[in-house]
């Protein structure tokens, strides 16, 4: 005999019980009980009309009229005219007897839990009734039965107690004696022994299923929903959760405790008594195959955690003091208070100190228990033996839940260590001595994030998600987002990595999507639909979507932004920019950036701060890590300038390839800060630092080559035109470097913890005697390349170079 219950969704409207009929047809020959719940939300609305009657608000007699207005619905969608008289005339006697029960509340204006559950065992007496009779309009061998006349309880209404002796020999006697193939039975209630009717608990219908089956030792008991079985995850959570095929029956016990919505958990125990295979269908996709809760299952041992689960709003409770200390009874006091109060306690730790014991409970219970334990131990706490109970809010726990963990080292530190990368903050921990379940409470704010992690940890394989924030979307920006956009397959296939871009701005507007923005259209969604930007805005944006993975990419030359760096690092956000200001502030601002990276795990990568793309920073840190000594760096460091001084001709003025250069993009947006050689400035402190110097901007020493009158210069258009006046001047430079068969570059030096930059005449023997357009290069004179420099050379200006640096880094980051 097998055991099938339809739950409230399957049951809710006439087409789903249609296919129910269908479903049972299909089945093999034999016998079945079937156990149904209400209507869908039936229930909730019985308990609305038990509340408004007791309150005397009159709304409670339309609710009545919906029920019925449902009821009849379905009986005429159900049944040819022929057959639905007799059953309206019982749904309307039915109907009678609630309105009399409910105006009765009405009068006393006290609704007590006995008469709730008389009302709430309206909804699965009406739904058995007509479900019965549509299986034989519909030609099954069906009766129904009432539940009640089976499952005897304590008379503890709203959750009782089954008296499982008593039940199981109804039950079994029952079912000994009745031929019929398909008996349909409601769930959720029972009776006591005074033929009071009782319920079960919210959800509980599955209960009675489970007691059926394992009174009358069923092959199999079916639980039959709207989803496809229990999941690895919540799939409103988790997009990327599936449908778990087996699992054994603590694990489900796990997970149902757990907050998986999918079955009532007390359903599981009687099942399991008996061994009898609980699977879990869905009635809206029937060949898929659910969920098979048994024994023990597979031993795989490569895949410890069988499902992740949470449970949102609670809060910590804290008993804490040194009068604690040895002394035995504080936790069975504590535990006693609780449950006087009937406040269910979730969680459990105790320090081995025994110096404090923290428990979680649901939110809603919060403010009774602090009153009831700070009674309990006033004594104590007047005494100052221990603290007034301490009160954490706004929490949730998460759960891996699986029975290979034990068999398995290293689950705990790999969920931890994910939490970790990812800054969520882990307030307790609770692990079972059975090990199947390792419970952490975190913030609430942290739990979709938290869920996402573990489930890409344990059970996704890559792809990885990336999530990535920019800031700028000018001439390098561009270039990164149209790279990205081109190599997002390529990504996808070959490193198994789905980056997303969820956020832009550019200095006006700032625009998010949280699946992702669409890359060939960014530009008009930012302008049309884009808010204003404010770098503070932005950031509580990102922090909002708190999403793991997150990287903030800083394509801008504002200072303002360099100076948030260090928040996004302590929020475990890794920081990508080719923006020098950072790097080149304050050098305890640097450092700090530095430590905050290591600490919080978040990359901080600034490769693009010197020479663009080329591999100017990363060689140095490989010299330097593999215990390399750097006795001097020589370079050319600004593409812009290189560019400059190569392309100035005695045809062209020194104006003109200037302004070519800023047109190309090879300046800085403001080409003072090059020709001043600020940037080189910049990039040589970058390196030095790297090196290990603490030096400041202030500490380069550099030799001018601009007139005095061009540094001064208030604006761009006013450096232009005195860039022109001293045309001459500049065409001087030129011909001096040229008589002595020189070429003029504008170096970076760094020797014995000295900086040094300026415009120098390079002669023919010389490495950047050679170097073209607006190469970069880079010497690095060290221990072990003594003989020779180690050379690197490239294009080291321009926006698509520099993007790509960028996009490099962000790799990089991901690894
Ligand atoms: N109808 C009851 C409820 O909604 C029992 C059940 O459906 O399992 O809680």
């Amino acid at each position: 005999m097998q055991v099938l219950k339809f739950g409230g969704s399957s049951v809710a409207h006439s087409d789903s019980i249609k296919r129910i009929c269908y479903l049972l047809k299909k089945k093999p020959k034999g016998k079945y009980a079937i156990v149904v719940s209400a209507l869908g939300n039936i229930t909730d609305l019985l308990i609305q009309c038990g509340i408004l009657a007791a309150e005397r608000k009159n709304q409670y007699k339309h609710i009545l009229e919906d029920i019925e207005i449902r009821h009849l619905n379905i009986i005429r969608e159900l049944f040819p005219i022929t057959y639905q008289s007799h059953l309206i005339s019982w749904m309307k006697k039915n109907i009678n007897d609630l309105e009399n029960l409910c105006d009765g509340i009405f009068q006393v204006e006290e609704l007590s839990k006995r008469s709730l559950d008389k009302i709430m065992s309206f909804g699965e007496l009406s739904s058995s009734f007509i479900i019965s009779e549509k299986f034989k309009q519909y030609g099954l061998d069906a009766i129904c039965k009432d539940s009640r006349d089976l499952i005897i309880t304590d008379s503890q209404f709203g959750c009782a107690q089954v008296d499982f002796i008593t039940s199981n020999h109804h039950i079994i006697q029952f079912f000994r004696e009745k031929i019929s193939e398909y008996v349909v039975l409601p769930g959720f209630i029972g009776s006591t022994v005074d033929n009071e009717t009782t319920t079960l608990g919210r959800g509980g219908s599955d209960y009675t299923a489970s007691i059926l089956a394992s009174a009358i030792s069923a092959s199999l008991l079916e639980i039959w929903t709207d989803v496809s079985g229990m999941m690895t995850a919540n799939p409103n959570i988790v997009n990327q959760a599936f449908p778990i095929k087996e699992i054994s029956y603590e694990e489900a016990m796990e997970l149902s405790h757990f907050g998986a919505k999918v079955i009532y958990p007390p359903t599981i125990q009687p099942a399991m008594k008996r061994h009898i295979p609980i699977q879990i269908k869905n009635t809206f996709s029937p060949s898929d195959p659910g969920t098979l809760i048994y024994i023990s299952k597979k031993t795989n041992i490569s895949q410890p955690v069988t499902g992740i689960s949470g449970i949102q709003n609670m809060s910590l409770l804290t008993l804490e003091g040194s009068g604690m200390i040895g002394i035995p009874g504080y936790s069975k006091r504590l535990f006693e208070a609780l449950s006087r109060e009937k406040i269910n306690v979730i969680f459990i730790t105790q320090s081995s100190s025994e110096h404090s014991i923290t428990t979680g409970i649901h939110e809603m219970d919060v403010i009774k228990a602090k009153s009831v334990i700070d009674t309990e131990f006033s004594q104590e706490i007047y005494q100052r033996r221990i603290d007034p109970l301490k009160i954490e809010k706004d929490l949730c726990i998460i759960a891996v839940v699986g029975d290979n963990m034990k068999n398995l080292h290293g689950t705990s530190g790999k969920m931890f260590s994910s939490l970790g990368r990812n800054s969520i903050n882990v307030r307790a921990i609770a692990q079972g001595s059975t090990e199947k379940n390792i419970s952490a409470v975190i913030k609430k704010t942290d739990l979709k994030k938290a869920l996402n992690t573990l489930h890409e940890s344990f059970f996704e394989s890559p792809p990885k998600q990336i999530n990535l924030f920019i800031c700028g979307v000018g001439k390098v920006g561009r270039k990164l987002l149209e790279q990205l956009h081109q190599q997002q397959s390529y990504l996808f296939k070959e490193l198994k990595l789905q980056v997303r871009v969820i956020g832009i701005a550019n200095s006006k507007k700032m625009y998010f999507n949280n699946h992702g923005i669409n890359l060939i259209q960014w530009d008009q969604f930012l302008n049309e639909n884009g808010g204003e930007m404010n770098i503070y805005s932005f950031m509580k944006k990102v922090w909002k979507f708190n999403l793991r993975n997150s990287l903030f990419v800083d394509n801008t030359a504002s200072e303002e932004m360099a100076m948030t760096y260090d928040k996004f690092l302590k929020n475990g956000i890794g920081v990508i920019t080719c923006n020098k200001i950072a790097c080149s502030s304050d050098y305890d601002h640097y450092k700090k950036l530095k430590i905050l990276s290591r600490h919080f795990k978040a990359p901080f990568l600034f490769e693009t701060n010197v020479g663009a793309s080329l591999p100017v920073i990363s060689t140095l840190n490989d010299l330097i890590n593999s215990g390399d000594k750097i006795h001097k760096i020589e370079a050319v460091l600004s593409g812009s300038l290189n560019f400059i001084f190569n392309r100035f001709t005695k045809k062209t003025s020194f104006l003109e390839v200037v302004k070519e250069a800023q047109e190309k993009g090879y300046t800085e947006p403001d080409p003072r800060i090059d020709l001043s050689g600020l940037d080189v400035m910049r990039k040589i402190l970058i390196l030095a630092r790297e090196c290990g110097s603490p030096l400041e901007l202030k500490d380069i020493q550099k030799k001018y080559f601009l007139p005095k009158k061009c540094y001064d210069s208030n604006s761009v258009e006013n450096f232009y035109q005195e860039l022109k006046n001293y045309s001459n001047y500049f065409f001087s430079i030129r011909s001096e470097a040229e008589k002595n068969k020189k070429r003029l570059r504008f170096i970076a030096r760094y020797e014995k913890g000295r900086a040094f930059v300026g415009l120098e005449s390079i002669d023919q023997n010389h490495p950047f005697f050679q170097l073209e357009g607006k190469d970069n290069m880079v010497l690095y004179n060290t221990y072990r390349y003594a003989e020779q420099p180690l050379i690197i050379k490239g294009a080291g200006a321009g926006a698509e170079v520099t993007a790509s640096g960028v996009f490099s880094d962000i790799i990089k980051a991901t690894k």
